[in-house]
């Protein structure tokens, strides 16, 4: 009586189905490691592998897309608009992070003792740019945070600047666009490192092999500029 009884709740309140549901995102979500401090449940972006915080809401939004019938059996099922709303959040934390950063001198990561540390050591670490701030370079990935897509429009900009001659800025389109063509990110052109790819698409030499070896310089050039929230504010002034 009793067992039939629950299976007759279960069946009409949908519960066991939820719970199952509830259990699968949970346990496809747990972060896969190597262990970071955000977890137990994060997002590791298949491109960088970099790891997102997952909060109940981001939980919640996961179990009603399947229950919705979306399939979630891996990370690199996400759906697309949960990534963006993690991307966008965490750039809205570096945001944030870079203001404080301006403001006083953060407490949040271990100090590190300047005077200790011989300048040959560490190259990287200037005052200018925080280890905190600087792009995540870990096993041949360039992590670059916000959205791809804009950042190679933005990189492309940034290297048409870089010269006067009409020519040769519409060489940097031809690359930016070529990219575009093959839904080639930043940090893919930058660990590949196929300047042959770019001329096979009909772009100089030159220019081909200028737009795969200075992303990482510019990423840590003009990376704090991308993250002036002044200039995130306005996003209609883009179309
Ligand atoms: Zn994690």
């Amino acid at each position: 009586m009793l067992v039939a009884r629950d299976t007759q709740i279960s069946a009409e309140e949908g519960s066991s189905e939820q719970v199952s549901i509830w259990k699968h995102v949970y346990s496809v979500m747990r972060c896969p490691g190597a262990p970071c401090e955000l977890g137990p449940h994060c997002w590791r972006d298949p491109f960088g592998k970099k790891h997102y915080k997952l909060g109940t809401h981001h939980l919640r939004s996961l179990i009603k897309y399947v229950e919705q019938g979306g399939e979630l059996d891996t990370h690199d099922d996400v759906p697309h608009d949960l990534r963006e709303s993690l991307y966008r959040e965490e750039q809205q934390r570096l945001d944030r992070k870079s203001i404080s950063n301006q403001s006083a001198v953060t407490t949040s990561c271990p100090p590190i003792n300047i005077t200790n540390v011989l300048p040959s050591q560490s190259p990287t670490r200037s005052p200018s740019l925080s280890t905190q701030d600087a792009p995540v370079r870990d096993s041949g990935y360039l992590n670059i945070p916000g959205l791809r897509d804009v950042a190679v429009e933005e990189y492309s900009d940034w290297q048409q600047s870089q010269v006067r001659n009409e020519a040769l800025k519409a060489e940097f389109r031809k690359a930016r666009d070529a990219a575009f063509s093959e839904g080639l990110d930043l940090g893919q052109i930058f660990k590949d490192q196929d300047s042959a790819f770019f001329i096979k698409q009909g772009v100089k030499r030159g220019i081909a092999r200028r737009f795969v070896t200075d992303i990482d310089y510019w990423v840590k050039q003009y990376q704090p500029v991308r993250r002036n929230p002044a200039r995130l504010s306005h996003p209609d002034s883009s179309t």
